[in-house]
């Protein structure tokens, strides 16, 4: 992907903002979901990012994706992008996207790998060339590995009094 275009779609996202704000987060929470929440901090850029995801008990299916945070166009556009297409992925696909988006972020060559390369997301890629930056790209997916990979009890989650 060319630079110019790449950059573009990063500061498209990181002024966007899909997925921002957590207005309403929770509406649909039944005790049948799972919510999880993880606030995650990059201190060698200033990043930081939360995300709060609401997880079905049955098919693990990801039912809500919230996220805020600041910092960098990187972190930002990457958190964006993460909860643009999270809803509806189960954990299990959503953990294996991030995996993909991780060796994306550290390939040397900047090939996509198993993600399109007109993806939105090819735009991490190679950008752990710079290593300070790959920081900034891989923080939100950090932030929902831990949240995914978690097998304890929900955090929060039937804290909103009986249906
Ligand atoms: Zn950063």
């Amino acid at each position: 992907m060319e630079q110019s275009l790449r950059e573009a779609i990063l500061v498209d996202y990181a002024r966007r903002r899909p997925g921002c704000g957590f207005d309403g987060a929770g509406s649909r929470v039944t005790d049948a979901t799972a919510v999880r929440s993880v606030h995650r901090r990059n201190p060698l850029c200033g990043d930081e990012v939360v995300l709060r995801l609401e997880v079905a008990a049955g098919d693990a299916t990801i039912t809500h994706l919230r996220w805020d945070g600041r910092g960098c166009i990187v972190s930002q556009a990457s958190a964006a992008m993460l909860a643009s297409r999270a809803e509806g992925m189960t954990a299990a696909q959503l953990q294996r996207l991030s995996r993909e988006v991780h060796e994306l972020i550290v390939d040397q060559s900047g090939a996509p790998g198993d993600i399109d390369e007109n993806d939105d997301l090819a735009t991490l890629a190679g950008i752990g060339r710079f290593p300070l930056r790959a920081r900034c790209a891989a923080l939100a997916w950090d932030a929902l590995d831990e949240a995914i990979g978690r097998d304890s009890a929900p955090v929060t989650g039937h804290d909103r009094g009986p249906e």
